[in-house]
C-alpha cells in the first residue's frame, strides 16, 4: 500500500521568519517517526531555502507553491521551476484556484505543469469547480480542466503527477459548506476516468488524488476511509501544528 500524501498549503502565511520557523520545527518534531505517511509543506518562496536546510534530516519534505512556465529571463516578480529544483525542491503544486482567480489560465496552467515536469519537478495540478450543481454539470468543469491542463502531457512522467481535487466553494475561511467523503469518492473516480483517457488506463490509476477544501483532523479520517482520498492537501490547519499533526496521525493509521 502506498503512503498517504498530507500536503499543507501556507499559501501567503506566516509573515515572519521566526514564526515560519517556529510552525516549521513543531510539525518536523510531531511527524518525528510516523510511518505510512509523506508529509509536504509548501511555503511562500522566499522562505523556501530555509525550509529546505531545516527540514534536513527529517521526514517533512519542503514543496512550492507555483512556478513560471518560463525557464529565465524577464519575468518580473517570477520564479523559475529550475531556480526551485536547484534548491534541491522535488514538488510543485500548480493550478491552486487562489492563481486561477489570478489570471491564471488552463492555457498558462498546462504550461507551467509542462516546464516544471522539464524542470524535474513532480507536479500537484489543483482542480475544482466553483459552483456545485444537482445535475453534475460541474464534471464537465473537471474534465475540462484536465483535459486542457494536461495537453502534451508525457505519459512517461506520470508517476510525477498528483491531482489535488478542490472544490473552490468548499476552500477558506468563507467556504459555503464541506465536500462529503462519498462526494469525493464519486469525483475520484470520475477523475481518474478521465485520467485514463490522457495517460491510460493503467497509469492512471496510480495517480494519487487528494482532496482540499476545508480538510481538518475532525473530516481527515472519512475522507481517507470512506472517500478514499490517496491524501489532503490541507490549508489553514497546515499552519497550526498541533492540528496538522493530528491530520498525520490519522493518516498513519489509515
Ligand atoms: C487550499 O486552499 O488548498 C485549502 C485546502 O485551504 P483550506 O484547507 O484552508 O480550505
Amino acid at each position: 500500500m502506498s503512503n498517504k500524501i498530507i500536503a499543507g498549503n501556507w499559501k501567503m502565511n506566516p509573515v515572519t521568519l521566526k514564526d515560519v520557523k517556529a510552525t516549521f520545527t513543531e510539525i518536523k518534531r510531531s511527524v518525528g517517526s510516523v510511518r505510512g505517511v509523506s508529509v509536504l509543506i509548501c511555503p511562500p518562496f522566499v522562505y523556501l531555502p530555509e525550509l529546505k536546510r531545516l527540514s534536513l534530516g527529517g521526514k517533512v519534505e519542503i514543496g512550492a507553491q507555483d512556478a513560471h512556465f518560463v525557464d529565465q529571463g524577464a519575468q518580473t516578480g517570477g520564479v523559475s521551476a529550475y531556480m526551485i529544483r536547484d534548491l534541491g525542491i522535488k514538488t510543485v503544486i500548480i493550478g491552486h484556484s487562489e492563481r486561477r482567480a489570478g489570471g491564471d489560465t488552463d492555457e498558462i496552467v498546462n504550461k507551467k505543469i509542462l516546464t516544471a515536469l522539464t524542470a524535474g519537478l513532480r507536479v500537484i495540478l489543483c482542480i475544482g469547480e466553483a459552483v456545485r450543481d444537482d445535475k453534475c454539470h460541474y464534471l464537465n468543469t473537471l474534465q475540462e480542466q484536465l483535459e486542457k491542463d494536461l495537453i502534451g502531457f508525457p505519459i512517461k512522467l506520470a508517476d510525477r503527477l498528483i491531482i489535488a481535487y478542490e472544490p473552490v466553494w468548499a476552500i477558506g475561511k468563507n467556504a459555503t459548506r464541506v465536500e462529503t467523503p462519498d462526494g469525493f469518492l464519486h469525483n475520484k473516480i470520475f477523475i481518474r476516468k478521465v485520467l485514463a483517457g490522457i495517460v491510460g488506463r493503467k497509469k492512471a490509476l496510480s495517480v494519487p488524488v487528494l482532496y482540499g477544501g476545508s480538510a481538518n483532523a475532525t473530516n481527515a479520517g472519512d475522507f481517507l476511509s470512506v472517500g478514499q482520498a490517496d491524501g489532503l492537501l490541507v490549508g489553514r490547519d497546515s499552519l497550526n501544528p498541533k492540528n496538522f499533526a493530528e491530520i498525520i496521525k490519522i493518516a498513519s493509521k489509515s
